[in-house]
């Protein structure tokens, strides 16, 4: 692996990376993982293909009916005025007539049932006048309609999902809808994480709300459990570690060792309680960046053996951030999905937004309709990086570019709807 290093945390000229660069570098630099392996459909949930699927089948099966009404030969549809057809029994969805349908005749039909021989349309059963086993159509009857062809959603032996999908719901769904039980998927990744910290608190050690002065809930741990999950990966809690090097070389080793990919939060800055950067930098080959965006600076990415780091920043909001930007895109790389980037779309923004030049910002958001129905944003308010209940007022992250220093309200501003980060 090729970690460009540069800029350090001593650059002298503080040069802030671009996150853009910052992206380019985590792209070439992970590879997804190799091994694959057959699983069932239903355990096959979140991961992504290893092969592209070529279908074995039509769908639909069979040419069928979209309504409940009669089928008929269209040579039936009279060219002026009515035609009265002759009713030969009824096809149902999973009960075949099996007879064959001439002009003049019709067969009652229902939505799914399969098309009796010598019928190409569909009358719905609003525009029929039946009686007895007698049926009247009129010549406003189109002809071909209400009919689903087989092979009319996938056609047998076409591509129907390429290798890097990711099997969310709709291609499960399809997958199924092609008889296929067996997938070959790439195999799930392993996340270990810790958070670290002498002033955070678990919750599962507290005496209920109450706390030490001087210290605070580990919400971290709460908030990336969460985003990992919604990853489809295996999940290695490592706690909670405290503010010391041979803790975190602890740790970090037992990470190494269990998972592909490492993520900690907090002690990435350069202060005397930071130990993540420093005892990465003594086990692994790291580089610590100092990124061009807000929340979230302070960013080290490398690799301990054959694990992937990432030393997130402390703070609840450039935790998550920096997650959703930089680790979600790079977890997906690595469990073989081929599409990573975060989506974004344009809104017109309602707020008055301020902020320093030289970084992109990532302010938060509610995104919603005007009045006409046009897409617009406003923002959640006071924007500092502790403020976790910021994330949970918003729906979406405003992305402002690194060269404006304002936004006015009526500017059109590119947003990430949180619909489409948190997968
Ligand atoms: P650090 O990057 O370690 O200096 O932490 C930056 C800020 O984030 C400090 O105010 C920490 O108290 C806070 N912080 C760090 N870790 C967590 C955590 N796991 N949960 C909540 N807040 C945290
Ligand atoms: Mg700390």
């Amino acid at each position: 692996m090729t970690i460009n290093k540069q800029p350090s945390c001593d650059d002298p000229f503080d040069n802030l990376l671009p996150v853009h660069v910052a992206r380019a570098r985590l792209t070439d630099a992970l590879h997804s993982v190799s091994e694959t392996e057959t699983v069932s459909l239903i355990n096959a949930i979140g991961r992504a293909l290893s092969v592209d699927v070529v279908s074995p089948v039509d769908v639909p099966g069979y040419t069928n009916s979209a309504m409940d009404g009669y089928a008929i030969a269209s040579s039936s549809i009279p060219a002026t005025g009515v035609a009265q057809l002759k009713i030969l029994g009824t096809a149902w969805a999973g009960k075949v007539f099996s007879g064959s349908v001439d002009t003049g005749e019709a067969v009652r039909i229902f939505t799914g049932g399969l098309m009796p021989e010598g019928c190409d349309t569909v009358v719905i059963q609003e525009h029929v006048t039946a009686e007895g086993d007698k049926v009247t159509i009129d010549s406003d009857v189109q002809a071909y309609k209400n009919v689903r062809l087989a092979g009319e959603d996938v056609q047998q032996n076409h591509t129907v999902l390429e290798a890097g999908t990711q099997l969310n719901a709709a291609e499960v769904g399809v997958l199924a809808s092609l008889g296929i039980n067996n997938v070959d998927v790439y195999r799930r990744l392993r996340v270990a994480f810790f958070t670290t910290g002498d002033e955070l608190c678990a919750l599962d050690q507290a005496a209920g709300t109450q706390l030490e002065p001087g210290m605070l809930f580990d919400s971290n741990r709460y908030s990336l459990h969460a985003m990992l999950k919604g990853l489809h990966v295996d999940v290695i809690d490592l706690g909670i570690v405290r503010d010391s090097a041979d803790a975190t070389r602890v740790a970090m080793q037992k990470a190494a060792q269990a998972a592909d990919v490492i993520i900690t939060s907090g002690g990435v800055s350069a202060g005397d309680a930071d130990f993540v950067t420093q005892v990465f930098h003594e086990l692994g080959d790291v580089s610590f960046w100092k990124l061009a965006m807000r929340p979230g600076r302070p960013l080290a990415f490398g690799q301990i053996g054959n694990a992937f780091l990432f030393g997130l920043p402390g703070n609840p909001v450039a935790v998550m951030v920096t997650f959703l930007q930089f680790v979600q895109p790079a977890i997906k790389q690595m469990m073989g999905i081929k599409n990573t980037a975060p989506f974004t779309i344009n809104a017109v923004c309602q707020s008055k937004l301020r902020k320093s030049q030289g970084r992109v910002e990532y302010q938060r958001g509610v995104l919603g309709n005007d009045e006409n129905g046009n897409l617009m944003v406003t923002s959640t308010g006071k924007q500092g990086a502790g403020r976790i209940s910021s994330m949970s007022a918003a729906n979406c992250l405003i992305v402002i570019a690194a060269e404006l220093s304002i936004v006015s309200p009526g500017d059109v501003v590119e947003v990430q709807p949180f619909h489409g980060l948190f997968s």
